[in-house]
């Protein structure tokens, strides 16, 4: 059978090629002058798929990789190469980032310099400037190692290559100062790698502006081409992957599939389009300690905690997400009534602010009544009045000032809010501050709960006025625009957290109307007949139109008269009240 060049052939090849000039690729400076932090030689006979990586030289990169890949030590190679060579020219500036301050200590100040000074060529070539955030070259090029998650500013120098390790869990906004630091460069270079995490999201998204490679093999038994769990999802993980006899296999004849055949493979664009940003896909198949049988060992750990999609994003290097992390069109409930711009009874709405001030207004009883985006906040105040909202939980970052403002004007009924809550210790997932109008929220349990809303639609959740056709859309675009995924931090911890995919405000608003009402409802107005003197009075049963004397009495040594029902229906006797209920007599 004919087969494509053997593993150690190409590693040969390569070998052979870059003894010529160490200084003509990425690839070559690396089995040149690179070591490991133990000193050793960098090798890719096990790992060819890298050598390919770093000899391309295409302007942006974007590696979708599982945990543990070696894309972090291809991508220093390759930074390095680029700051030493060619001799001569002038000095560049590389910024490289991780997600926080503790990752770039890790690797840096265990890692990296280890790594610098097992090799003879970077030591001698390391200047003064040495420490764990800038390594100077002694040509004047410099990398700086930077977290994203810090208080501490972006650095402002302009650059020649950027590089964001662990894409996913970086901060966003960082991101995009540092996009804007290579503006000047005649030569920009733009490296962004990550395991992935959510469709749609970080490194997921960018994989779709790039060529999209995947690393292709044929099956040395039956010599069909196969790829691994690739990315556009077109053939499934399982196809491969044994459970059974817990083997990897030819997806086509069966054939149990050892490393140096899947090693013997080579990258294939799916979207050769898109020529210029290249894209590489490295999946669980293809590292060296990549066993099936331990990799499925994961995967029973994963499930055993329930964060299957955990295993998939790292171990098989797969975007994933739970079915219960998404919202989707079809769940989001539209009713026959137009959205107003006034109501009669009272509402409580929920304020997000963005480009625009989106607001949404319900009855708190599953009847949303109004969906809008204003542009400032006069609107706001008016909509205040005209919507008698008796609680409004608003947004209060970026500007809290006009917020201050509202809740001067109408005391008692606007509140400031936040993410910062960071557990959930009451039975709800807010905690007020004494005194002030303020409320901090949980981030993910809120959105758990507005989730809750939106997916039991008429039956006890939310049902969305009717909409013209383009507002309908931005607002089912920006609901199910967040997903829920579970991430781990260094120390192993899971948590769940919502991501957004596109811009999400409307989800934000309404998660914010479901704290508003949840909150109104909990402590509702106190009726008519419970005011006034603490003593016997009488009341009127607004349903019968009886006179009943009332005396109120702690909740502990209260009778209910028979025929007394709770808000369950159930007679009143059974119900230990943590409240005064609301009351009803029978009716005959
Ligand atoms: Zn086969």
């Amino acid at each position: 059978m004919a087969r494509v060049a053997t593993l150690s052939e190409r590693v040969q090849a390569a070998h052979l090629v870059h003894r010529a000039d160490a200084s003509c690729s990425a690839g070559a400076f690396a089995l040149e002058y690179m070591r490991t932090e133990r000193a050793e030689l960098l090798r890719f006979s096990d790992r060819p798929y890298l050598l390919d990586i770093l000899d391309d030289d295409a302007p942006e990169h974007v590696c979708v990789a599982c945990a543990q890949s070696g894309k972090t030590v291809t991508y220093l190679s390759k930074i390095l190469w680029r700051l030493a060579f060619p001799q001569g020219r002038p000095s560049r500036t590389a910024i490289y980032t991780f997600p926080t301050e503790g990752d770039v200590q890790q690797f840096s100040a265990a890692r990296a310099k280890r790594m610098i000074r097992a090799s003879p060529f970077l030591s001698e070539r390391i200047g003064d400037l040495d420490n764990v955030s800038i390594k100077q070259l002694s040509n004047g090029s410099t990398v700086y190692f930077k977290g994203t998650w810090t208080d501490r500013a972006a650095i402002s120098v302009p650059a020649d290559i950027r590089v964001h390790d662990e894409l996913d869990r970086s901060k966003p906004d960082t991101l995009q100062i540092y996009s804007d630091r290579l503006r000047n460069s005649d030569d920009p270079r733009t490296y962004l790698f990550s395991t992935p995490t959510i469709p749609g999201f970080g490194i997921s998204r960018e994989w779709e502006r790039s060529d999209q490679r995947e690393w292709m093999w044929e099956c040395w038994e039956c010599g069909r081409d196969q790829i691994f769990a690739p990315m556009d999802g077109s053939v499934p993980w399982v196809a491969n992957l044994d459970m059974e006899t817990r083997q990897w296999r030819c997806q086509f004849c069966g054939w149990a599939i050892e490393h140096e055949n899947v090693m013997a493979g080579r990258w294939v664009a799916q979207a050769p389009q898109n020529a210029g940003v290249s894209g590489y896909h490295i999946t669980g198949i293809m590292p060296p300690y990549s066993g099936a049988d331990r990799l499925l060992g994961e995967r029973d750990k994963a499930n055993s905690s329930g964060a299957e999609e955990l295993w998939l994003q790292g171990h098989i290097g797969l975007p994933a997400v739970a079915a219960e992390g998404r919202i989707t069109p079809d769940m989001i409930r539209f009713g026959d009534w137009p959205n107003a711009e006034v109501s009669d009874k009272p509402t409580y709405a929920g304020l997000d602010q963005g480009r625009k001030l989106d607001f949404i207004a319900g009855d708190g009883g599953g009847r949303i009544v109004a969906v809008h985006r204003y542009d400032d906040w006069s609107q706001v105040a008016a909509a205040m009045q005209a919507f008698k909202v008796s609680l409004l939980v608003a947004d209060s970052s970026p500007d809290a000032r006009p917020v201050q403002e509202l809740i001067a004007r109408f005391p008692g009924r606007v509140m400031l809010a936040d993410y910062s809550l960071q557990a959930v210790t009451d039975d709800h997932p807010w905690a007020r501050q004494g005194g002030v109008p303020r409320v901090r929220l949980q981030r993910t349990a809120v959105l758990d709960m507005a989730r809750q809303a939106i997916i039991m639609g008429a039956d006890g959740g939310d049902v969305f006025p009717r909409l013209p056709l383009e507002q309908e859309r931005v607002l089912v675009g920006q609901l199910c625009a967040s997903v829920r995924t579970i991430e781990q931090n260094a120390a192993g911890i899971q948590k769940a957290v919502w991501r957004e995919t596109a811009d999400d405000h409307f989800r934000h608003a309404h998660a914010y109307y479901v704290v508003a009402s949840r909150m109104g409802t909990r402590f509702p107005p106190i009726p008519d007949f419970m005011r006034g003197p603490l003593s016997s009075s009488q009341a009127v049963d607004p349903r019968t139109g009886e006179v009943q004397t009332v005396t109120p009495r702690t909740v502990e040594e209260l009778q209910m008269p028979d025929g007394v029902v709770g808000p369950d229906g159930q007679p009143a006797q059974e119900v230990r009240y943590p409240k005064l209920p609301a009351w009803h007599r029978q009716g005959p």
